[in-house]
């Protein structure tokens, strides 16, 4: 299991920390996809670095084409100022993994919806602080001690993806992850 702190850290480490020796090899293409799909997991969202790109579920598809590896990629919603920079981030961790090429392919359909975070991403917010998104449109209840007294101070929270609220019990103000 990869924990949020462990992402950060191997960021740090820089690319070569998972498989010393092995991440400047290349990939052969074609091989499997299945631990691509765990480096990936190691990329953090550029706007919530706690949750990885899988967690947040940007990340639709991965197939071989010849020599090329196709990501298939749904921006979390159109007006995310973060969408270049997860491309950019998704081609760079790639590649510090010896995948020597990458096309990254824009899927606008179906929309990107707060139902594909991860299990493991709603976890890692609400640790972190943040309350995951909730099909009522507001956070179920405080992140920092679970009381469901809580209420909206500002429709904007630090990124245009949150909203701030406040927890009436422990008076914590916390970031609500609001997108769609
Ligand atoms: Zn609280």
């Amino acid at each position: 299991m990869t924990t949020a702190p462990d992402v950060l850290r191997g960021l740090s480490a820089g690319p070569a920390h998972e498989v010393p020796g092995q991440a400047r090899d290349r990939v052969a293409p074609g091989s499997d996809l299945a631990p691509i799909w765990g480096w990936l997991d190691q990329v953090p969202d550029p706007e919530i670095p706690v949750i990885s790109l899988v967690d947040l579920g940007v990340i639709r598809g991965l197939a071989w084409s010849g020599d090329t590896l196709e990501v298939t990629v749904t921006p979390t919603y159109s007006g995310c100022p973060a969408t270049a920079i997860i491309n950019m981030s998704i081609q760079d961790g790639l590649r510090a993994r010896g995948v020597q090429k990458v096309a990254i392919t824009r899927q606008l359909s179906p929309p990107w919806t707060t139902d594909w975070l991860s299990e493991k991403g709603r976890a890692a917010l609400e640790e972190y602080g943040i309350a995951p998104p909730q099909p009522a449109g507001g956070p179920s209840r405080c992140p920092h001690c679970q009381s469901e007294n809580v209420s909206k101070i500002s429709q904007f929270g630090s990124t245009p993806c949150k909203a701030q609220w406040r927890c009436g019990d422990c008076l914590e103000p916390f970031d609500y992850f609001k997108c769609i």
